[in-house]
């Protein structure tokens, strides 16, 4: 523990990440740091350059595979106490990166401010989902991002303002390594508009998605103008298992795990559908979900 000397309280070797994700599968982090303040986010940082180790950043690990040989590096995952802040100024939420995006919606709906429903039911955390964009048919986090405080890996913290973000399909041009936090600019509506919406988007949600297994959503992205969902299924692959892996039989684009599965169940599966998919259909299928190794 030489390396991180003085920060031995938010620094863990070789602890297990399963747990930290939705999947409950994978391996070890060589180093996993919870941060509670900028300040001692820097502090690792600044130690963690003087090697070569890979940093990562984990949210609520709901859009991750860890490997089951685990990571090698740091792992950082900032605190939510620290970094899990709300606050609302007019039409303007303030969230930390660490917020889970059930209490940023909550947050938003008890001010009567609409405009983060599409978000309702998604796993996540605040910092995953605007890096990655978040979101569905309804629409995505990146509609209302104003402007977004980042950290790099130099732990230098600089914003992002909304005339410099772009977001796409699941992405966006957000490089720095951490979203510290985000402002949404939201649009005041009546209660019960809001909660409407709010229900169509879950049940919704409820009826399509495999929302009560081991999951990371979906594992495809959609290709251009298709649905990886009906790929798959039009393949004939739901239901389709490796080891404790299944393509789910309620949404075709979910791999859900069972008793005994493994993280390599998962990938094999994985390999298994792109190969079919591209085998009758052509289509390359594009991975939503990150595996870490
Ligand atoms: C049942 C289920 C349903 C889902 N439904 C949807 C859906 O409808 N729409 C959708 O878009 N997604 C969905 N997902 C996927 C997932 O919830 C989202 O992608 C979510 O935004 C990921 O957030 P997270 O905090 O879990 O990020 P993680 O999975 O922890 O990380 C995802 C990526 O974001 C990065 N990251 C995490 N935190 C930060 C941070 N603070 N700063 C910078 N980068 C960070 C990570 O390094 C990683 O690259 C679903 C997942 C599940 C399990």
């Amino acid at each position: 523990m030489k390396l991180f000397k003085g920060f031995e309280e938010i620094v863990e070797k070789d602890k297990p990440l399963a747990s930290l994700t939705t999947f409950r599968l994978g391996g070890p982090a060589d180093y996993f740091i919870v941060p509670q303040n900028e300040d001692q986010l820097r502090g690792v940082l600044e130690r963690a350059a003087q090697t070569d180790l890979p940093i990562r950043v984990l949210g609520n690990g709901s859009n991750v595979l860890v490997s089951d040989e685990g990571v090698r590096g740091v792992v950082i995952q900032l605190s939510p106490k620290g970094f899990g802040g709300l606050s609302v100024t007019e039409d303007l939420v303030r969230a930390g990166a660490s917020l889970s995006l059930a209490g940023l919606v909550r947050g938003a709906a008890e001010a009567h401010l609409s405009g983060l429903e599409p978000l309702v039911g998604i796993p996540g955390w605040v910092g995953g989902a605007v890096r990655m964009n978040a979101g569905g048919k309804f629409g995505d986090i990146g509609q209302v991002v104003e402007r977004v405080k980042v950290m790099d890996t130099k732990g230098q913290s600089f914003y992002r303002e909304r005339d410099d973000l772009a977001f796409g399909y699941r992405t966006s041009n957000i490089s720095a390594r951490f979203v510290l936090e985000a402002e949404l600019r939201l649009t005041a509506d009546s209660e019960r508009r809001i909660s409407h919406l709010m229900k169509e988007v879950w049940i919704t949600k409820k009826n399509s998605q495999p929302m009560a297994n081991r999951s990371a959503g979906c594992v495809f992205k959609n290709p251009r103008g298709l649905s990886a969902g009906a790929l798959i299924d039009q393949v004939g692959l739901k239901g389709t298992r490796v080891g404790g892996a299944s393509v789910s039989r309620k949404h075709a684009n979910y791999i859900v795990a069972g008793k005994e599965c493994t993280a390599k169940d998962v990938r094999d599966l994985i390999e298994l559908v792109r190969k079919k998919v591209h085998e009758r259909t052509e289509t390359f299928l594009e991975l939503e979900l990150e595996v870490w190794t």
